[in-house]
């Protein structure tokens, strides 16, 4: 899903975000994260085709034939909440939600099998089958 995509899905959850808990900071790093968690999609392009060409970038091409997409991690949503729970940051909190959102929405979005989908957001998972583009997509 394209950040603009993302942006659309994600004003309407951060706005209900700050209806709960009044939070600005906590709201605007929910919104921030459910969006440029794509950032990781860059450190890809870079691994594929060794440099970046933002035109091309822009296109939706960012994988050749593995997905690494390291922020795309359930393990990274459970550090967060393990820090939360130690801190009582809400920031914290903020960041593992808007992660979480994002993941739901991409689900959404991308067409394949719900086991592939879920199996897709554990960075174990991606790791044990060695980052293989092939597993979690079809084209
Ligand atoms: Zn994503």
């Amino acid at each position: 899903m394209m950040p603009l995509s993302h942006l659309m899905w994600a004003l309407p959850a951060a706005l209900l975000y700050f209806l709960i808990t009044q939070e600005v900071y906590s709201s605007f790093a929910f919104l921030l994260t459910a969006v440029f968690i794509d950032i990781d999609h860059v450190l890809d392009y870079i691994l594929a085709y060794g440099k970046f060409d933002i035109k091309y970038f822009l296109r939706g091409r960012w994988f050749k034939k593995k997905l690494y997409v390291i922020f795309h991690s359930y393990e990274l949503v459970l550090i967060l909440l393990f820090v939360y729970f130690q801190t009582n940051n809400s920031l914290v909190l903020a960041i593992a939600l808007g992660i979480t959102y994002h993941f739901i929405t991409d689900m959404v979005y991308y067409k394949s099998e719900l086991k592939k989908k879920i199996l897709f957001y554990s960075l174990i998972y991606r790791m044990s089958q060695k980052f293989e583009k092939k597993v979690f997509c079809s084209g």
